[in-house]
């Protein structure tokens, strides 16, 4: 239990200053378990893949020393493991990286149609191992928004990615864009740019969508393993977008599929946005 010496300024009521401090040591401690929560759950990710890199080089030192087809065998996990491993560290490095830029909104004016083009164009064979076909949906011409190019286009491969993954095979996967010209109460205010990818798989119950921007949440972990999934890509996409102002919005339904939808202020709006914040 926090002790607090109240702090009563002299001439003051200082009711509400003490309030405040336990309110601020609440979320100070919350804070505080949840990075303790985070360093456990990061360091029981790489423990997995590393206790069975140990073990089959102590089992090809060993036992398994002169058989040709085991080591072919256990080459191929050791591969499997450090790409899992390397995989996890590059998402922990990205979501360090944003953490610390995400109080410097970016300042430079991008073209989002492009960024999500080229996302597309690097996942068509991934989509086309799984049979999924990726279509593309876009008008001719969108606002400029102002964003970092690396970290959307980081934010649409996590999107795209996953509606591969948890898509069915053989349906489409769709990204829509579109130019909203005036702002809706709960989102961004004024116009935006909206990216929504869709896709046809089994959904994910309501009880889960408010914690599936966390790190390391997974509705399915073993499913989002087997798939090669870090549990960290959604926390990515979350900081990039508060980072540019904009809003992640999940709409689900089981057995029919997933809408992510990212919403960015086009450019205009962002910088009315900043003037008015500051
Ligand atoms: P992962 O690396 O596990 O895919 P993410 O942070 O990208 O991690 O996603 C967190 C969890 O959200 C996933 O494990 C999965 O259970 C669920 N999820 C994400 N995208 C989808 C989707 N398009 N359809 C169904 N479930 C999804």
């Amino acid at each position: 239990q926090a002790r607090v010496k109240p702090f009563r300024p002299p001439g003051q009521d200082g009711g509400l200053l003490v309030l405040l401090s336990l309110h601020d040591i609440t979320v100070l401690k919350r804070s505080e378990q949840m990075r303790a929560d985070f360093v456990a759950n990061a360091s029981h990710e790489l423990r997995t893949p590393l206790a069975a890199l140990i073990g089959f080089i102590e089992t090809l030192r060993g036992p398994a020393k002169d058989d040709r087809a085991a080591h072919e065998r256990f080459l191929g996990i050791m591969f499997e493991q450090s790409n899992r491993m390397s995989r996890l560290v590059n998402d922990l490095l990205s979501l360090s990286r944003i953490e610390m830029d995400e109080h410097s909104p970016p300042t430079a004016e991008v073209d989002v149609g492009k960024i999500v083009r080229n996302v597309a164009a690097t996942l068509e064979l991934r989509a086309a191992s799984r049979k999924v076909k990726l279509r593309l949906d876009q008008p001719d011409s969108l606002p400029a928004v102002v964003g970092d190019e690396d970290q959307l286009a980081q934010v649409f491969q996590n999107l795209i990615d996953n509606a591969i993954k948890y898509g069915k095979e053989q349906t489409e996967v769709t990204v829509t864009l579109s130019a909203r010209p005036s702002g809706r109460a709960g989102t961004v205010r004024g116009p935006a740019v909206t990216v929504a990818v869709a896709d046809r798989g089994d959904g994910i119950a309501r009880t889960h969508l408010p914690r599936l921007t966390e790190r390391f949440y997974r509705v399915d972990p073993a499913r989002s393993r087997a798939l090669g999934g870090t549990g960290l890509g959604l926390a990515i996409v979350k900081h990039i977008v508060n980072r540019h102002r904009g809003r992640l919005v999940i709409d689900s339904e089981v057995g029919k599929g997933s809408t992510f939808t990212v919403v960015l202020p086009a450019a205009g709006a962002a910088a009315a946005e900043r003037r008015d914040a500051g």
